[in-house]
């Protein structure tokens, strides 16, 4: 127990009470999931699930009902609390909780806890497993029984702990759920919204694992690149997504590299002519810079982060190549219409992806991050 528990009320510290199954439960789930859809309406969110073992007929389970809803990011999360405040929701902050992929409310009455809220991020991976495992509990009763059973013995040998409690039930549930998601790809997000980057990055890993961008795991959210590395802002982008998350995800960084500007754009290059990062205002600037320069030596150096199991793991990916004096070709993106790679006349935009790939800075960067993932 933590020197200042004895402060915290007394709902915040209970202990760990699993008692016989109570059909009341499957009613007073439904009642709170329409209370609850009534007050969050104004936030867009768009369903109230009734989870976890009181939402399971015939489950022992401790008497507090499990609700969960989803948001497509947590900006509005105060607001939300302050919502939900009078029907007696206790906000309990990410820094309290400890499980910084939700936001969490507890519904307290005569200084018990009744019910948990679970607001998650739309599409999440825990969403998903929810359901799965509910669903499954539901209709399988000798999976059920088994999962009572060992609550039961836990719920003894923990009473005083509620987290050793739920981290001693995760390695069933994980089992559970590791069988109920066979033909389900792996899923690893890919920091990023940009389309061309997502192509290019599955493209090298082939098709056993699916790339996903930030759009389509329904986050929300500009990730700023603030450092003057590429390999530090590839790691913000990375941890802030696994923060947000819980989930297996990368990021890259790419620079431009011009030897006859120092390194310039480098860290830089998505921001060189201002903060619009208009990519043909970048090459003009460029263009600009090295007017009657004889040296036009570049590279593009990329540095994926990729976070899996909660370690961080950095891949690096150097293109050489040179800066040629006019943009030619319309593929591709950035700085592609004025970079050519070493042994080629032709510009990154001239090529198709393929062709681009057999060169590419990200494609090598990849490589490296698919012969890891391999070897797992
Ligand atoms: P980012 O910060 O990793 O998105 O990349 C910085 C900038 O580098 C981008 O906005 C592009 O202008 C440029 N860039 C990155 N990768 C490429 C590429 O493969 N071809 C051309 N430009 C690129």
């Amino acid at each position: 127990m933590s020197p200042d528990q004895h402060t915290w009320p007394q709902w915040a510290t209970e202990p760990v009470r699993v008692v016989e199954p109570e059909t009341s439960w499957a009613e007073a789930g439904a009642r709170e999931k329409k209370e609850l859809a009534a007050i969050l309406a104004p936030f867009g969110i768009p369903e109230i699930q009734h989870i976890g073992s009181t939402s399971v007929p015939g489950l022992p389970a401790k008497p507090i009902l499990d609700l969960m809803g989803q948001v497509p990011d947590f900006e509005r999360i105060a607001d939300i609390a302050g919502a939900l405040a009078p029907y007696s929701w206790h906000y309990v902050p990410p820094e309290l909780d400890q499980h910084p992929e939700r936001r969490f409310f507890v519904k307290v009455k005569n200084d018990r806890r009744i019910a948990h809220l679970h607001i998650l991020l739309a599409h999440s991976k825990r969403w998903e497993d929810q359901l799965l495992l509910r669903d499954e509990l539901i209709r399988n009763p000798g999976l059920s029984a088994r999962y009572a059973a060992l609550k039961t013995s836990l719920s003894r040998q923990y009473e005083l702990d509620r987290e050793a409690y739920t981290k001693a039930k995760s390695a069933f549930i994980e089992d559970v759920l590791s069988g109920l998601r066979p033909s389900r790809k792996r899923r690893l997000i890919f920091a990023t919204n940009n389309q061309h980057k997502v192509e290019e990055i599955q493209s090298a890993i082939g098709s056993d694992l699916e790339v996903i961008s930030l759009q389509q795991a329904g986050i929300d959210i500009d990730i700023p690149e603030p450092h003057d590395t590429l390999e530090a802002n590839a790691s913000e982008k990375s941890a802030t997504i696994h923060r947000l998350t819980g989930e297996s995800c990368f990021s890259e960084d790419t620079g431009l590299e011009v030897d006859a500007l120092n390194g310039e754009p480098g860290v830089k290059s998505a921001r060189y002519a201002g903060e619009d990062r208009a990519f043909e205002k970048n090459v003009e600037k460029l263009l600009f810079k090295l007017e009657g320069s004889p040296d036009r030596k570049a590279r593009f150096r990329t540095v994926i982060s990729l976070i899996l199991d909660g370690q961080e793991h950095l891949f690096e990916g150097i293109c050489e190549g040179r800066i040629l004096t006019t943009p030619a070709g319309s593929k591709g993106f950035g700085y592609d219409p004025v970079f050519a790679p070493d042994g080629e006349e032709r510009s990154f935009a001239e090529m198709t992806l393929e062709e681009k790939n057999r060169y590419s800075h990200r494609r090598k960067a990849a490589d490296k991050l698919v012969e890891f993932l391999r070897n797992k």
